[in-house]
């Protein structure tokens, strides 16, 4: 065990109070606490001087964070008549008498405990007051403690950042100069390989920056140290891949399909339209998939309406024809049942269509009847992977809106038992420079095109005072027999005043009287069937719905959708939701109604919305303005933390990291049994981990 797996309440500092802190945090030993790197840096390496030049030049370019040099004098408290609200004053004077005026807000301790003898370093922002320029709310420091680069923390496990630095030090101080002798999850001659530094040493310089590195490197993340670090972390996830892949890969398929003119037939009397071009394609290398020898790991993507779904329904066909069973995944209840009704419209009087959620009743029955063979198709939630579901002849499993589900829970599926044919499905196109990462080895394939006679979908921006008029749109729609969504972002009201369904709903049901249903999360399973059997047939007009509606839901009858709050939601998730209409000739609008309060960026994100309707666009944009945090399906892929300053970098090693993963795995492939590889990765993974 290396000195950085000793506990954090080792270090001199951390009683039992902060060890208990700490370790809520994460924290538990030396390693983790030194894996917590710093989120800014202060460049305090040298002071500017108080030259009345000097300061109106800084102040002029906008430069905001100063460090200043001197004694403080004159530090006192200012009384303003703002109640919770308090000011100190003082200035600082260096050696040739030269001063700057210093103001704090909300730091009164300041005016008691400054001792005006000391030379100190005042880190702060400088800016132009009524009278005189001034410094900002400063950061007091000790010039032999601070001078140099400064890392800053913020706050972990109630410490702050001065508590923090001082941990730190206490940890780097006690880990001594040995970088290995913290574990590092990348074998050495990989490092060496690849140019970069063992952890312990990236860790140190990132804690510790060298007074000659580069500011803008550390701001960027573009330092070797942070280099090293990223390509960790890829390199860690990459392995999770590569031995999900090989396990996937590496095997052969018990099963067969049969391929010839009669199922020919049958596909040909069950598709109920032709398909487009670039449907056939897809189907043609998905069923090259199935004909051969290793499992399919394929990846469905196109944009949300194209038809997917039939895609799939056809690859289901050939296998239940071939006397194999097929599982469709969906990531909600509705759509798993959704998907069951339309697959039974579709196989009508040839194959029954069973559904397993947790709202059925009979989910014993339908996990009995799958693991005797006597159902072949089944669609369902991730209970169909929790629950202890056998089946007798899985073949193909159907992985609905992908993204939703963890790499874990995909390859749940995958690992049933046999070896089933895996396809998965996703309207929501991660970016390209990204789909490595995260789809490693999938294949692609992509379906670009839309179905025929799709009429247009026009997308307006409305301020929530102009809803009167989004409310007159869906009358309009609803008399001349069409179908409206009204999506909101909540069912309740909160503190920061978004539009909800119980409050602004109102507003709808009474201008648009009884036609009109409300679907949320907490609607009933058995209310939602008949909720949305009404809606398609006329039956209600308008649905007042939460976010549940967002993925899967196909109504064609449905040509207008409100999305209320609009400013609440990402790029990729209002393309979503927009999806819902447009699925016929009619075309469809898209009224977005956002606060009329909202910032200029969240402005420009509606406009890019409004003027593009690919998915791809706005994905690439999503990464782009809001970081990875936002993009739909990297929630779940180890990005979604990552600054896009990170991601940029990143981006640059995802090969290598890659490469290397996959190499790695496939020598421990060939040196030892399947146990022992899986103990070798577990080993990497866990130590990646925190
Ligand atoms: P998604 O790719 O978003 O899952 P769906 O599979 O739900 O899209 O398909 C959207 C709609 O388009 C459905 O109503 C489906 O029946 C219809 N559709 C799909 N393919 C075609 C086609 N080739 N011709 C006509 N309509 C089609
Ligand atoms: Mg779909």
């Amino acid at each position: 065990m290396g000195c950085s797996q000793r506990s954090v309440g080792s270090l001199p500092g951390v009683g039992p109070k902060r060890l208990t802190a700490l370790e809520a945090a994460g924290v538990f030993t030396v390693a983790d606490l030194l894996k917590r790197v710093p989120k800014r840096y202060s460049d305090r390496r040298s002071s500017l001087p108080l030259d009345p030049v000097a300061l109106k030049t800084v102040v002029a370019s906008g430069n905001s964070e100063v460090t200043v040099e001197g004694r403080l004098q004159r530090v006192r408290r200012i009384f303003t008549r703002r109640p919770g609200f308090n000011l100190v004053q003082g200035e600082v004077i260096d050696g040739d008498g030269r001063t700057l005026r210093c103001i704090w807000f909300n730091r009164p301790y300041l005016a008691k405990s400054v001792d005006e003898s000391k030379l100190v370093l005042l880190t702060g922002q400088l800016r132009q007051g009524r009278s005189s320029i001034e410094l900002m709310n400063a950061d007091i420091s000790d010039p032999a403690a601070a001078r140099g680069i400064q890392p800053q923390y913020g706050s972990l496990g109630g410490l702050g950042d001065k508590a923090l630095r001082r941990l730190m030090a206490a940890a780097l101080d006690a880990l001594g100069e040995e970088p290995r002798l913290i574990d590092d999850p990348v074998p050495p001659e990989l490092l060496s390989k690849r140019g970069l530094h063992p952890l312990g040493q990236a860790l140190r310089e990132l804690h510790r920056p060298a007074d000659d590195t580069d500011i803008l490197d550390l701001v960027n993340a573009t330092t070797t140290a942070h280099q090293r670090l990223i390509y960790g972390e890829l390199f860690a996830m990459q392995l999770e891949m590569a031995k999900a892949s090989l396990a996937i890969r590496g095997r052969r398929k018990p099963h067969r399909y049969v391929i010839d003119d009669r199922l020919r037939a049958t596909t040909k009397a069950v598709l109920p339209f032709r398909l487009t071009g670039a449907q056939r394609r897809c189907l043609g290398e998905i069923v090259a998939d199935m004909n051969s020898a290793t499992p399919m790991l394929r990846l469905l993507q196109g944009d949300v309406g194209c038809g997917k779904t039939i895609v799939a329904a056809m690859a289901a066909l050939v296998a239940v024809e071939s006397d194999l069973q097929v599982a469709f995944l969906s990531p909600t209840e509705m759509l798993a049942e959704q998907l069951a009704e339309s697959l039974e419209g579709l196989f009508e009087g040839r194959h029954e269509v069973g559904l397993l959620t947790s709202s059925v009743e009979d989910r014993l029955t339908v996990s009995d009847r799958l693991s005797k063979g006597e159902l072949k198709l089944v669609s369902g939630t991730h209970a169909l992977i929790q629950d202890a579901v056998g089946f007798d002849r899985l073949g193909l499993v159907v992985i609905d809106e992908q993204h939703r589900f963890g790499v874990k829970q995909r390859l749940g599926m995958a690992a049933k038992g046999t070896v089933p044919d895996l396809l998965l499905m996703t309207a929501t196109p991660i970016p390209r420079s990204l789909a490595l990462a995260v789809f490693g080895d999938l294949s692609l394939s992509t379906i670009d095109e839309l179905p025929p006679g799709r009429g247009i979908v026009q997308t307006e921006l409305l301020e929530d005072s102009q809803r009167a008029e989004a409310i007159r749109i869906v009358q309009q729609a609803v008399v001349a027999g069409g179908r409206a969504f009204v999506v909101f972002p909540r069912i309740d009201n909160d503190d920061a005043g978004a539009a909800s369904l119980s409050e602004q709903g109102v507003l709808y049901r009474k201008a648009l009287g009884t036609s009109v249903g409300e679907l949320t999360g907490r609607t009933e399973a058995s209310e939602r069937k008949r909720l949305l059997d009404d809606f398609r047939g006329g039956e209600i007009s308008v649905l007042l719905a939460t976010t549940v509606i967002e993925v899967g839901i196909d109504v064609p009858e449905a040509t207008v959708i409100v999305i209320e709050g609009a400013d609440r939601f990402g790029l990729s998730q209002l393309h979503q939701l927009r999806g819902r209409v447009g699925r016929s000739s009619r075309g469809g609008r898209c009224l977005a109604v956002h606060s009329s309060s909202c910032s200029p960026e969240t402005l420009h994100r509606l406009s890019d919305f409004a003027s593009t309707a690919d998915g791809f666009a706005l994905a690439e944009l999503d990464l782009k303005t809001r970081g990875p945090g936002n993009l739909m399906g990297l929630e779940q892929s180890g990005f979604s933390q990552w600054t896009p300053a990170r991601l940029a970098s990143a981006v640059q090693w995802l090969e290598a990291a890659r490469e290397d993963a996959f190499a790695f795995v496939e020598a421990l492939e060939t040196t030892s049994s399947t146990r022992q590889r899986d103990l070798g990765v577990a080993k990497i993974l866990g130590m990646a981990g925190g």
